[in-house]
């Protein structure tokens, strides 16, 4: 079997920290080890409509935001097939041969969407849920199979889609009587934080929606600004610190390793004896915010720098994706032709279907 590696943000925004660990890192890794036939990156634009269809200057403008942060963290465009999704229309044809074999309630039970639903307030009578948003994970389906990826390294919110999926490939193959679409993994980060990185208001999820990211191409002031308005449970130094649901050390767990307390914080050789300290008493959430921050720093300023030199070449941004969407519509149309086959809806390319149909009127005359 090919090792096929596919994966997508939405161009709703720039990446953030919680796209750094819960996803990019992994791609990373996944690259370097280049343990793979194809390795596709696609930029969801079309999905990103499902929730912003009166907003689309915002999806276009983030369009190449979204791809100098692919560059920034060190994807590779010579191993990696960078592509729009809205470019590739096998994909919105795939969807809707796809949502034959889905069931209405089976895409309201998905808890991802679910939330997203509650978070947007869709649920609320007079808004309602927008059908394509509704049925995103579809779509999201036919992303993945259309490359036949069978790797997707993604955050842990992205599992009942991969599992709809998953579903998906089953009916097809079965429905039709053909192995044609492949099952896929996740490829999630082995440090259980990163899974689902929580946003700086506490909020379980960082998301460009919900306005509590960490920017990757955030400038040092931001940074510094948006840590130290991070919420932190008020005591006395001197009283015990509470570690549970604090999104510090949810930080520190994730990006700290023990160079950064060499040079920042010397006291502590790591985190376990940095947390031990904190939960016993005596150590601020003041100087807890200035070793994040200098953490923070030194993990976010090579990026910001490298995205920097990255947007002095736009044209060169644009005819990578340009180039890599050629091609992610080439693999896409071979496997929409093979699943129009098997379904025996390729009318044209079908000799039978002339004889068949010429012998079925011969017999009724
Ligand atoms: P939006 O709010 O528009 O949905 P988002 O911040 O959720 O944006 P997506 O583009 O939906 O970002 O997600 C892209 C990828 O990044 C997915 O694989 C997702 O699992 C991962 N990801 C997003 N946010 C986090 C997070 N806070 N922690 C870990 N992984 C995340
Ligand atoms: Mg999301």
């Amino acid at each position: 079997m090919k090792n096929i590696i596919l994966t997508a943000d939405r161009p709703t925004g720039k990446l953030h920290i919680g796209h750094y660990v819960g996803s990019l890192m992994q791609r990373i890794n996944l690259q370097n080890k280049g343990n793979f036939d194809e390795y596709i990156v696609m930029i969801a634009d079309a999905q990103a409509l499902t929730d912003n269809s009166r907003n689309v200057v915002k999806v276009r403008d983030n369009v190449l935001e979204v791809m100098l942060d692919y560059l920034a963290v060190g994807l590779d465009p010579k191993k990696i097939t960078f592509c729009i999704q809205s470019q590739i229309p096998a994909l919105s044809e795939l969807t809707e041969y796809y949502m034959n074999l889905v069931t209405l309630p089976r895409v309201l039970r998905n808890p991802t969407v679910k939330s997203e639903i509650a978070q947007k307030e869709y649920d609320k009578e007079e808004v309602g849920v927008p059908v394509g948003f509704a049925c995103y994970p579809i779509s999201q389906a036919a992303d993945i199979t259309a490359f036949k990826a069978n790797i997707i390294p993604v955050g842990d919110d992205q599992e009942p889609m991969l599992e709809q999926t998953r579903e998906i490939v089953r009916s097809f193959n079965r429905t039709y009587n053909k192995d044609v679409l492949v099952e896929c993994k996740a490829v999630l980060p082995d440090n259980e934080v990163c899974c689902r990185l929580p946003g700086t208001d506490g909020n379980s999820k960082m998301s460009k929606s919900l306005n509590n990211c960490i920017y990757l191409s955030d400038d040092e002031e931001t940074i510094k600004k948006k840590i130290n308005s991070m919420s932190s449970f008020p005591r006395n130094i001197e009283d015990p610190g509470i570690i549970e649901g604090n999104v510090m050390f949810t930080y520190l767990k994730a990006f700290v390793n023990d160079e950064h307390f060499k040079k920042y914080y010397p006291e502590f050789n790591n985190l376990e004896e940095l947390t031990k300290s904190y939960q016993k008493g005596g150590i601020g959430d003041g100087r807890i915010k200035k070793f994040l921050n200098d953490v923070m720093q030194d993990v976010l300023r090579p990026i910001r720098e490298r995205r920097r030199e990255f947007e002095k070449d736009i044209p060169s941004l644009i005819e990578i994706l340009k180039s890599g969407t050629v091609k992610a519509n080439k693999i896409a149309n071979e496997t929409l032709n093979e699943v129009k086959e098997t379904m025996g809806i390729n009318y044209f390319n079908d000799p039978n279907f002339v004889n068949e149909q010429i012998n079925k009127y011969n017999k009724t005359n």
